[in-house]
């Protein structure tokens, strides 16, 4: 999951940004609200937290763009700004959520997990593909009750899987939601992260869906008790 963060005090920036990061998200930065803005309307984020107050251009006009050239990302506003006028006036520009500092960095995790949860169609924090599960508060997964060792690029992968099981996700899209703006991206290095993933969950629930992509799936002998 690719998170935008648009923050122009370093220091928050930087907290955020650790914060996400052992969260096991993958975290782009934007210092102002051009950069922001550009990023936003270029890249395929999962969600973005935004603050209001930034130089060239206010978070609320940043907002507003996207939403009128229809970005559907879940937007968390993140502000010194307090007032309820401020908020309804946030929410009607397009934010999902409206945090205001100072915060707890915990409290922002756990909105996160619920904003992309509701952004897949899942309700728990724990998300389940028959006997795989994600706790995505832990950042752990389990099969059949068993805890997966999984590198942090394998839990991307598998989170985002998950998230969006029973879908396509073409290995383009796994790349563009793992990796951040700098990274050298090769989807070769997607196959091996699948191939690796692939040996420790079982080959029959991830599908490789030929010149489209991966599927995560319930395997057929677990359909039958599945829950999500
Ligand atoms: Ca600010």
């Amino acid at each position: 999951m690719r998170i935008l963060i648009v923050e122009d005090e370093a220091d928050l920036r930087r907290q955020l940004t650790d914060a996400l990061t052992q969260a096991g998200y993958t975290v782009d930065l934007a210092a102002d609200g051009e950069d922001g803005h550009f990023l936003g309307d270029t890249e395929p984020y999962d969600a973005v937290i935004l603050d209001l107050g930034l130089p060239k251009i206010d978070g609320v006009t940043v907002l507003e763009r996207w939403r009128k050239d229809g970005k559907t990302f879940p937007v968390m506003i993140l502000t010194a700004r307090d007032r309820w006028s401020e908020k309804v006036r946030g929410f009607d520009a397009g934010a999902d959520d409206y945090v205001t500092k100072p915060f707890y960095t915990e409290e922002i995790l756990a909105r996160l997990r619920a904003l992309l949860r509701r952004a897949s169609g899942h309700v728990l924090p724990t998300i389940e593909a028959g006997s795989l599960r994600l706790d995505t508060r832990s950042t752990r997964a389990t099969l059949n009750g068993t805890p997966l060792r999984l590198t942090a690029h394998e839990y991307k992968v598998l989170s985002y899987l998950i998230h969006h099981q029973e879908r396509v996700v073409s290995r383009t899209e796994l790349v563009e939601h793992i990796y951040d703006q700098d990274f050298d991206r090769d989807s070769n290095t997607i196959e091996v992260f699948v191939g690796r993933l692939r040996k420790k969950i079982g080959g029959n629930r991830i599908i490789t869906e030929r010149g489209l992509g991966y599927r995560l799936i319930v395997p057929e002998h677990e359909q039958a008790r599945a829950v999500r």
